[in-house]
């Protein structure tokens, strides 16, 4: 006969990816203290895995492991565990979790990390707890949480406006090959939107980037390279003068196109195909520009269950 302590606890097991954007057009800062967006997510193959498992009701908790952990707090102001705790008060309070997540998307590097781990908590713990909750339900949860995590949840390509949380999937045709530049230290978001609102107090145009639209549908490599926009790379270099130095080193040595990503200090690279990517990120490497290189593809799909059972 099997003791109790055999019996397996449910593991359900989710892969969540980074994004970048191809495009980050940024408004004037609004009465609400929201910036409009109008921005073009990717989701890159650069992923968190977070682990959960069922505890006693109303114990939410959650460890880290892996890239940058040592700088994020494993308690309730973690957006993992927000998350959990948002879901389990809007189902009736009695459930409890016990989260891991093993971390490799940096942390405050402008892929949203944080709101990668609140979109894959939602989705775990809803299927761990058995609740009737449809993705665009997950989905308003999450906006709730931060405007990235819909886009986390989702995934592939895909417009955001409003806060970045209204998403419309977008045609993109093919893969694109990235290179990351990952920078020391982190940048805080707030801290470069703030720099923005100094440097340009009127914002940018949130007109659609037509252009980029299209090399996306395309499958436009070259085309896609030229268009990319950020409007926070301004505010991200005056913060970081060393991103230039980053971006010019990769432009010297054949990227079609550079930018940083979100509110950085992470760089984005784009290449001609997989060939180009390896050598761009192996004479990144040598430079030294960069405190890790990581060669990504995109796009990819959103959050995903791995497994669901023990
Ligand atoms: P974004 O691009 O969405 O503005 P980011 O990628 O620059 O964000 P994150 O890694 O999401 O940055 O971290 C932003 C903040 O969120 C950090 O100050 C971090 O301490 C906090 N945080 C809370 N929970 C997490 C988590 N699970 N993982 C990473 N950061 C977290």
């Amino acid at each position: 006969m099997s003791s109790l302590s055999e019996i397996p606890t449910p593991t359900i097991r989710v892969r969540v990816p980074a994004k970048i954007n191809l495009a980050l057009c940024v408004g004037a800062l609004g009465e609400d203290g929201y910036h409009p967006l109008t921005t073009v997510f990717q989701a890159v193959s650069l992923h968190d895995e977070l682990i959960a498992q069922v505890d006693e009701p109303g114990t939410i908790t959650v460890a880290m492991s892996g890239e940058g952990t040592d700088e994020v707090a494993a308690d309730d102001s973690n957006l993992a565990v927000r998350a959990a705790r948002l879901l389990a008060e809007q189902h009736g309070d009695e459930f409890g979790v016990r989260l891991s997540i093993k971390k490799s998307i940096p942390v405050a590097g402008g892929m949203a990390g944080g709101s990668a781990d609140a979109a894959a908590a939602l989705l775990a713990c809803s299927v761990l707890w058995d609740l009737d909750v449809d993705p665009e339900e997950l989905r308003e949860y999450g906006a709730e949480l931060g405007s990235d995590v819909p886009f986390a949840l989702l995934g592939g390509t895909a417009i955001g406006t409003g806060r970045g949380d209204k998403l419309v999937p977008v045609l993109s045709r093919g893969a694109h090959h990235w290179v990351l530049a990952f920078a020391d230290g982190g940048l805080s978001t707030p801290a470069v939107y703030r720099r923005f609102d100094e440097l340009s107090p009127r914002g940018g145009s949130l007109e659609m980037p037509t252009e980029l639209l299209n090399a996306l549908a395309q499958g436009d490599s070259v085309e896609l390279g030229k268009h990319l926009r950020n409007d926070l790379a301004e505010a991200a270099i005056d913060l970081r003068p060393s991103l230039q130095t980053t971006i010019d080193v990769g432009l010297d040595c054949g990227a079609l196109g550079a930018m940083v990503s979100g509110s950085g200090p992470t760089v984005a690279f784009l290449c001609r195909n997989e060939e180009a990517a390896v050598a761009l990120s192996t004479t990144l490497g040598v430079e030294g520009v960069a405190r890790a290189v990581r060669r990504v593809a995109g796009p990819v799909a959103g959050a995903r269950l791995i497994t669901s059972c023990a």
